[in-house]
């Protein structure tokens, strides 16, 4: 591409935060300021999308400094990410390592408990209580269903094998042989 039209080039707005590693909020201060030519177009992907910004490549590459010296966030992108950072901090306080599977465990997006917990309505251990609870029925239901499908053929076949004359110890032996030990069997 020539120098004369590349100083003609009109770029998205996503192309140009990529290419010269800027944010939306420098781009949108560059426009206020008049640092940079923008002209809103039908939108490429959708046409009933938004509208999007394409913007003139010369200004940009004319005032690049000053627009990267503008803040990277808004002040409103800056409280969002404060909110996030401190929820997340909240989140990882309230996790813990599950003693049965040693899964981690954390609140799961738009958890009731953990809005509740956040806003200072439910107390740390409530919390954590409501989380453990909702993660066995989650995650241990299977293993539940597992173990009980288990007991009960064990049982069956335990039973079988006194009709048949077998004394306790040497059923139970028998069972462990032919269907394995119910922890080794259901874990793996
Ligand atoms: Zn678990």
């Amino acid at each position: 591409m020539g120098r004369k039209e590349r100083e003609n080039e009109w770029i998205y707005k996503t192309t140009a935060k990529k290419r010269f590693g800027l944010t939306d909020n420098q781009i949108r201060l560059a426009i206020e300021a008049g640092l940079v030519e923008a002209k809103q177009v039908r939108n490429p992907n959708y046409s009933s999308g938004p509208p999007a910004t394409i913007l003139k490549v010369e200004d940009i590459v004319k005032n690049l400094d000053r627009i990267a010296a503008f803040p990277r966030l808004s002040d409103r992108e800056r409280a969002a990410r404060r909110v996030y950072a401190d929820r997340t901090r909240a989140r990882k306080g309230l996790a813990f390592w599950c003693p049965r599977c040693g899964e981690y465990v954390r609140p799961l997006r738009g958890s009731r408990m953990f809005e509740a917990y956040y806003v200072k309505a439910a107390s740390e251990d409530e919390a954590r209580r409501a989380l453990l609870t909702a993660h066995y029925r989650h995650a241990h239901t299977e293993y539940e269903r597992a173990v009980g499908e288990l007991r009960e053929k064990r049982y069956r076949r335990y039973e079988q094998l006194r009709e048949e004359g077998y004394d306790f110890e040497l059923a139970w032996q028998i069972v462990d042989e032919e269907l394995g030990n119910l922890e080794q069997e259901v874990a793996s």
